[in-house]
């Protein structure tokens, strides 16, 4: 960006050019807005100084900036399970927006304007909102379904947010059993937006059923190596899951 765009040009003194790109307007915008609430207040009632958010050379550091505008949500429950455990972080990553309500669904890009339909991509019955994706969606429930059945869960009847709740009631963080679910949410939530990223961007359609399948591989594969079973009660469950 610094090369491209900004080049020998001053970031915080530069203007928008009509053909520049929806996203550097909105970078600019955000900029705009910085500069014209930094300097008396940043958020209703919180004075702030902006001499604290000066770099060595007098100008404006970006990173202390962010540190200040960044909204800090309250400690969550799931938050000291969610990063450890037997899932990869770009799986737990991508829930963790999907909770957050970060993801850029059809329906957030719609109204943003960059997108000409506000359906989901996956079952094309409502606007893909995270409510919609992981609540209602029958593409979601679908895989979800095969999932349940391999991992002996007789239904899949609560929200994202309800299975963590759940998740954190369960005191047995450390059993075999709590990791595997686990794993095999996060494998569901990472993979299924995959699916719809595929279809987004132009990529084949992938069935539930391959879809299904293609989870259940690779949670076996990371149980295999990751899974440290602690008792019998663990190593009937793998044995169970087809480890
Ligand atoms: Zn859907």
């Amino acid at each position: 960006m610094r090369q491209n765009i900004i080049r020998n040009d001053n970031f915080w003194e530069m203007a928008c050019k009509n053909d520049d790109s929806w996203t550097w307007k909105s970078i600019m915008h955000v900029r705009d807005e910085v500069m014209s609430t930094t300097y008396n207040a940043i958020g209703p009632g919180i004075a702030h100084d902006i001499t604290p958010y000066l770099a060595a050379n007098g100008k404006i550091a970006s990173s202390l900036i962010y540190e200040v505008l960044r909204r800090r949500s309250l400690p969550v429950a799931w938050g000291k399970f969610l990063w450890s455990g037997l899932q990869c972080k770009r799986w737990s990553f991508i829930v963790w927006l999907a909770l957050r309500e970060r993801l850029y669904t059809r329906h957030r890009l719609y109204l943003r304007g960059v997108c000409d339909t506000s359906l989901c991509a996956l079952c094309g019955l409502e606007e893909e909102t995270e409510a919609h994706l992981w609540m209602r969606c029958t593409y979601v429930a679908d895989v979800a379904q095969h999932l349940m059945v391999w991992m002996h869960i007789s239904h899949w009847d609560v929200s994202l947010q309800g299975w963590m709740d759940w998740f954190d009631s369960d005191p047995r963080q450390t059993s075999c059993i709590f990791q595997t679910k686990l794993l095999m949410l996060c494998s569901l939530v990472y993979n299924t937006w995959k699916a719809q990223n595929r279809v987004v961007f132009g990529e084949a359609f992938a069935p539930p059923l391959d879809c299904a399948r293609s989870i259940i591989s690779l949670c076996k594969d990371r149980m295999r190596v990751k899974c440290r079973p602690l008792s019998h009660k663990d190593n009937r469950w793998l044995v169970k899951l087809g480890v």
